[in-house]
């Protein structure tokens, strides 16, 4: 029998579990990881001038705005919106930038999971059910080999796009153009700004939200039979600024193919303004909320305040 638990492209069969597995140094990911961060900190502090930080600044809001969640997350994971497959490239290649990993490894991450934490137990690495340093150690510099692993089998769109092949494969090197041209233009207080940094930032960041996304925090909806709940992280709304709408991790477990993230009022959603600005011009469209999407029966709202629920039945 294959389920796939709401979560399509991840085949599980009654051998595959989410629980047994052991988590192995993953010398690659360890190796970029603490390059990025050496540099960031050996010469981060003697290059940092008014233009490197904004170019960091810069490249930062691009790559995670336009790149990580626009593109990887509600374009090509979720399909929370539709757009010409140019956009699309251009976009996903934005996400590669982030140097987190190429699309279809980020899909198969993401997913898995996903998958992992819709089960009633998963493994603590997917959970990020160990304490800070730990769940740090592991996220950052780790991978977790499952035992009995179900199967990915990405869509045939994905699975054969030649372009995003090409990613996949060279996803690290992808950083060298861009280093280049901030070299050119800036010398090497870009570069390592534009860069290293910016790289070194980004990933952690990514992990501090994924690690306190799932542990604490606000929740409105709870998804019942699921052993992990997301939790809205959004520091007063600063955070939904800094993260560009990502913090608001309760909404997407309960409307994961909802294009916006912050569907309440008080829940900035930076990339959710994108979008509707690039709707405006005709680049996006068939953006979905909540509304639009297949009734969940196990998702359960906690609190119901008018505001939300007018988005809800919008
Ligand atoms: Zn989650
Ligand atoms: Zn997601």
């Amino acid at each position: 029998m294959n389920t796939h638990n709401g979560v399509p492209r991840i085949q599980s069969s009654h051998g595959s579990n989410t629980v047994d597995g052991v988590v192995r140094w993953d010398p690659a990911k360890s190796a970029w990881f603490s390059g990025m961060a050496l540099v960031a900190i050996l010469w981060g502090p003697i290059t940092l001038q008014w233009d490197s930080f904004a170019i960091f600044l810069i490249s930062s809001g691009m790559t995670l705005c336009l790149g990580h969640s626009l593109g990887m997350h509600r374009r090509l994971i979720h399909g929370s919106y539709a757009c010409h497959p140019g956009l699309e490239y251009f976009l996903v290649y934005c996400g590669v930038l982030v140097g987190m990993a190429g699309p279809i490894g980020m899909v198969r991450t993401h997913d898995m999971r996903d998958w992992a934490q819709r089960q009633p137990r998963c493994h603590a690495y997917f959970s990020h059910g160990q304490d800070f340093w730990r769940d740090a150690w592991w996220q950052l510099h780790c991978e977790l080999q499952l035992t009995h692993s179900p199967q990915f089998a990405p869509e045939a769109r994905i699975a054969n796009d030649r372009f995003y092949a090409w990613l996949e494969r060279t996803w690290r090197w992808q950083q060298l153009p861009l280093a280049l041209g901030l070299w050119l233009a800036g010398g090497w207080a870009w570069v390592v700004w534009g860069v290293c940094v910016r790289v070194c930032v980004s990933l952690t960041g990514h992990w501090l939200v994924g690690h306190f996304a799932h542990r604490q925090g606000h929740q409105t909806y709870v998804v019942d039979g699921a052993g992990v709940q997301g939790h809205n992280v959004g520091l007063g709304g600063l955070n939904g600024l800094l993260t560009m709408g990502e913090c608001w991790h309760n909404n997407h477990h309960a409307f994961p193919g909802s294009a916006c993230l912050g569907l309440e009022p008080g829940q900035p959603d930076p990339g959710w303004w994108v979008l509707r600005c690039l709707q405006r011009i005709g680049c996006v469209w068939d953006l979905r909320l909540p509304a639009d999407l297949p009734n969940r029966p196990q998702v359960r709202r906690l609190q119901d305040t008018l505001s939300a629920k007018a988005i809800y039945e919008r």
